[in-house]
């Protein structure tokens, strides 16, 4: 977060706000709260018949809410991170910057400030991305969220339903997020399927052995809603989940898909990041394939600099040994300087900045 989220925290307004966007989170996790009760103890303790059936189901839903939660989890509490100093433009050169009498003698000021940089996007006019508010050079793929108030390493989107901004260091937790929420909304539809065509056939009053509306009638209209709710919310994360595979497989944020990101050669490009299917899953998901299927962090690169689609073109015709595809990866988006020398931002929202993360494929919980 940055110094402005903070100031504002200390106002009475700023931290009914920030307890105002907790709301959609703590609605999700309600809703899941409410859906453990209802499957766990009125559809497979109180309605247990078939003893092996119910450990089997009871097993594969723990499975699918623990990877569910997880990721939840950690895209909620995974931090934005902070843009280290060298991107931040000395107050005498912003001074300068908004005193230039043109917007050509601004650009000289900050492509001069960023020759040293690894920056390849650039803004319509051809000048390298600077952030008024944060005074820094913008790092390519990130941009300013105004929720956050603070620049954002590869920003996807930001999220009100994990109240944080989907970025470099959570997007693999939240696509994982996506997919393991649909999993377990898929599980619950298909095991309550049998209760609910139960409802509407034998009717809830006369499934109950007193027939009337007591605990064991109302255990029916749980797993009624619980039913409802499962189909509703896969309705919505298939389209999502579908979406973001689409996004990972063409290397493209959400952003991007509706403004193309300019690069100094080549102008705007919507795929000047897409390096191939699996290259572009493997930048979110990592080499080593034991980690794809868990919320670790495990994506390629440091978050300022990526390699591009003309990158790729020139190193496969350079290159006459067959390199691997880390080795073309490293190999890749490199400039003056390098990004390997960027310090990187910690991983926890408790950890504040300045922590520094090990680089490729590197996993942490
Ligand atoms: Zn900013
Ligand atoms: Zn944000």
């Amino acid at each position: 977060m940055g110094n402005d989220d903070h100031r504002r925290r200390k106002t009475p307004c700023g931290f009914c706000m920030s307890v105002f966007k907790w709301i959609p989170v703590l609605f999700i996790t309600a809703v899941i709260a409410w859906s453990y009760y209802a499957y766990v103890v009125e559809l497979c303790i109180r309605n247990s018949e078939n003893g092996i059936g119910m450990v089997f189901m009871l097993l594969f839903y723990h499975i699918s809410l623990t990877l569910f939660m997880w990721s939840y989890w950690r895209t909620i509490m995974t931090s934005v991170g902070q843009i280290p100093e060298q991107w931040r433009i000395p107050d005498e050169e912003v001074t300068r910057l908004f005193r230039a009498d043109s917007p050509e003698t601004q650009k000289r000021i900050l492509n001069n400030f960023a020759r040293n940089l690894p920056v390849t996007n650039r803004t319509m006019n051809g000048s390298v991305r600077f952030c008024e508010k944060c005074k820094i050079v913008k790092p390519d793929r990130a941009h300013h969220c105004s929720v956050c108030s603070c620049c954002v390493l590869k920003m996807d989107h930001h999220c009100p339903w994990v109240n944080n901004c989907v970025n470099f260091y959570n997007y693999k937790f939240f696509v994982l997020f996506l997919g393991y929420a649909l999993v377990y909304c898929l599980y619950v539809a298909f095991t309550t399927l049998h209760d609910f065509v139960q409802f509407w056939k034998v009717g809830a009053y006369e499934n109950n052995a007193q027939g009337q509306l007591n605990s064991g009638g109302m255990g029916r209209f749980h797993i009624l809603f619980l039913f409802f709710i499962a189909i509703m919310f896969a309705i919505s994360l298939v389209s999502l989940f579908g979406y973001h595979i689409y996004l990972v497989l063409v290397n493209r944020t959400t952003l991007e898909s509706f403004r193309a990101p300019i690069f100094r050669v080549g102008g705007p490009d919507k795929n000047g990041y897409n390096l191939g299917r699996f290259a572009n899953f493997c930048e979110v998901f990592g080499d080593d394939w034991q980690y794809w299927l868990l919320p670790v962090f495990s994506s390629r690169g440091d978050g300022y600099s990526f390699p591009t689609s003309s990158d790729q073109s020139r190193a496969s015709a350079t290159t006459t040994a067959v390199a691997s595809p880390v080795q073309r990866y490293d190999a890749m988006g490199e400039t003056a300087s390098s990004s390997k020398k960027q310090q990187r931002p910690a991983a926890g929202r408790a950890t504040g900045s300045g922590g520094r993360r090990p680089h490729h494929s590197s996993s942490q919980v």
